[in-house]
């Protein structure tokens, strides 16, 4: 039975989780299709393509409030293809869709998804209490799972044929008439957090004067800047950069943790990272207990020592 994929698009392009949905989705069914909300470019399309979707039902909503729509024009196509699966990731459109189809088609929706198997019924393993304990949970009776993914919880490789049949869907009267009025990007320069192969991230013990220290190493890095929720909320930098369990999820390649004690609402956030560097002054500190390398350090001595070093081979 076939695995649907949802994806909101951005300038014509899939979400990331779309790319990392879809190939999960590949391993679970011969049949993979997406449902798009937007318009996807040649470039998008051809993405989620070489991502193993053979078919793309695409749904423009124009500027109104995507979700309605999307989930009784899913709730169509679910009753005509009867998928067995229906993905979404943790992307507002995705989540807002994801629980108005639940309402419309009386199936539960099972949230925060880390790992999926339908070898029986579909089954689904999510991560609580910030990671500490592992929940298993089986779809029960009749009709489609529908599964909010964990971003980050499987990686995007691409496979399957490349070529792929585009449906476009016109977008049914919901009687529910909200309109967006705006869309903020926010400015950021250098890696994108979610995507970049290291990530230099700093918490409460780097201190606000000295927080641009964590710019400096990550330009020597070609690095991304993350922080703690405390960082944040003290307001040293905005909430793009939080990592976390109310933030983002990183998986880089090297995540340096300055400064930050290690608590399980920021270790959820990047506790998969390759290789996890730690420096704390406090030798305690909870950080170290998930660190590959641990620096039991004042940050303000070991970043400058580290900056030079990185100069001096530059
Ligand atoms: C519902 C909920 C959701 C949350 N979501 C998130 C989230 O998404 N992301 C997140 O990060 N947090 C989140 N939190 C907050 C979380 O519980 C912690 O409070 C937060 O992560 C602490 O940030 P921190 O490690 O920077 O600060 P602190 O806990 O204050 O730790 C600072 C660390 O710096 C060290 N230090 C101090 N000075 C130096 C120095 N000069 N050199 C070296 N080390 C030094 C200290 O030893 C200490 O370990 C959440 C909390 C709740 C309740």
């Amino acid at each position: 039975m076939a695995v649907w994929v949802f994806t909101d698009t951005h300038d014509g392009a899939p979400s990331a989780g779309a790319l990392e949905m879809l190939t999960k989705a590949r391993s679970l069914s011969a049949s993979v299709a997406v449902f798009a909300v937007g318009t996807l470019d040649e470039a998008g399309a051809g993405a989620l393509a070489e991502h193993g979707a053979q078919t793309i039902f695409q749904m423009d909503a124009g500027d109104q409030l995507a979700a309605p729509a999307a989930a009784l024009a899913l709730e169509t196509l679910i009753n005509e293809h009867q998928p067995e699966i229906v993905l979404f990731g943790m992307e507002t459109t995705d989540r807002d869709t994801a629980g108005r189809l639940s309402a419309r088609i009386d199936r539960p929706v099972l949230a925060n998804a880390t790992e999926i198997s339908n070898d029986g019924p579909v089954v689904v393993t999510n991560e609580i209490l910030g990671g500490i304990k592992r929940v298993v949970t089986s779809f029960e009776g009749e009709g489609v799972a529908l599964i909010v993914t964990r971003s980050k919880a499987f990686t995007a490789e691409p496979g399957g044929s490349g070529s792929t049949v585009t449906t476009t869907i016109e977008t049914p009267e919901t009687g529910i008439v909200a309109t967006v009025t705006e869309r903020h990007v926010e400015e950021s320069e250098g890696p994108d957090l979610e995507a970049a192969a290291i990530v230099v991230a700093g918490g409460r013990g780097v201190g606000e004067e000295k927080f641009s220290l964590m710019d400096e190493l990550a330009e020597q890095l070609g690095a991304a800047v993350g922080a703690s929720r405390a960082v944040v909320d003290a307001g040293w930098v905005p909430y793009s950069y939080q990592v976390g369990q109310t933030g983002k999820t990183v998986k880089p390649d090297v995540y340096i943790a300055c400064g930050i004690s290690g608590a399980m609402q920021h270790v959820v956030g990047m506790k998969d990272s390759g290789t996890i560097i730690a420096i704390n002054k406090d030798e305690e500190a909870p950080i170290f207990g998930i660190a590959d390398l641990g620096i039991v350090g004042d940050v303000h001595t070991v970043v400058p020592a580290l900056i030079e070093a990185l100069q001096a081979r530059s």
